[in-house]
């Protein structure tokens, strides 16, 4: 598959739309007594440059859905398009390819790696792919910890900074491969409102100089707020798709 088309090129089906949901549900433990249908019948749209937030309370499928959406798991029903592409029939090589290139993931818990270094943990999605990284994969890592503010960093161990510094390297990590989409499960949840802002700032500011789209889940009302558009989720339903007042 051409690079141009995993990054939604001009030749992908419509460039302007990161992702696309049709009719998706989700049904856990399907056939058995524990059967739990979880998502039910979401149609959605990413488009390019949108900030959105996905709001709702907890058990209403946030997670489950941001797992589709990452390609981590696999709807029971409907189709979802990544970049303009079927993913539903994917084989597994190449859905792990299109996750790798076109997505960027930041949780709740940071998963850094402790016994590396704060630029080795940046570099990480790339080494797992090529190995040795370049001067100019040097370059862009260091920029991307300039850019979260953590550029005199690049050596601690992740242990040796504070866990909103922590955030701010996992967000730096995602961005590494320049993904069209971030993914952030309740990135903020374990930090102060300040801190929490300060990632929000973050990814408006790598929404508006990378133009890629980010999803992040929360529950500050206030943050929320602050994103282009809110997607509230209620018992694995969309129940609202609003654009914020800017
Ligand atoms: P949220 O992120 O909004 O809190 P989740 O997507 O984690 O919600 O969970 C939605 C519902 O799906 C919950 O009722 C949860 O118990 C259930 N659930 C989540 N993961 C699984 C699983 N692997 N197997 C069965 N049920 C699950
Ligand atoms: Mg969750």
């Amino acid at each position: 598959m051409p690079d141009s088309t995993l990054r939604g090129g001009p030749e992908s089906a419509d460039s302007q739309q990161v992702l696309r949901l049709e009719g998706v549900g989700k049904l856990y433990n399907p056939g058995t007594p524990l059967q739990t249908q979880v998502l039910q019948d979401i149609n959605l749209r990413l488009g390019r440059g949108e900030l959105t937030a996905l709001i709702g309370p907890s058990g209403s499928g946030k997670s489950t859905l941001l797992n589709l959406l990452g390609l981590l798991d696999t709807p029971s029903a409907g189709e979802l398009y990544l970049l303009g592409q079927p993913t539903g029939n994917l084989d597994d090589r190449t859905r792990t390819q299109l996750r790798n290139q076109a997505l960027g993931f930041v949780f709740q818990f940071h998963h850094l790696i402790a016994a590396f270094s704060v630029l080795e943990n940046v570099l990480m999605p790339l080494m797992i792919g090529r190995g040795k990284p370049t001067a100019a994969d040097l370059e862009l890592a260091r920029s991307l910890l300039a850019d979260v503010g953590l550029g005199g960093f690049g050596d601690h161990k992740p242990t040796q900074i504070s866990g909103g510094q922590q955030q701010r390297v996992a967000i730096a990590r995602a961005l590494m491969l320049r993904p069209a989409l971030l993914l952030a499960d309740e990135p903020t949840g374990n930090l102060d409102t300040r801190t929490a802002e300060k990632v929000f700032e973050l990814f408006r500011h790598f929404n508006r100089s990378f133009g890629c789209a980010v999803l992040v889940v929360t529950h500050d009302p206030r943050l929320a707020a602050g994103c282009d558009r809110s997607i509230e989720l209620v018992d694995g339903r969309i129940v609202s798709d609003q654009a914020n007042k800017g």
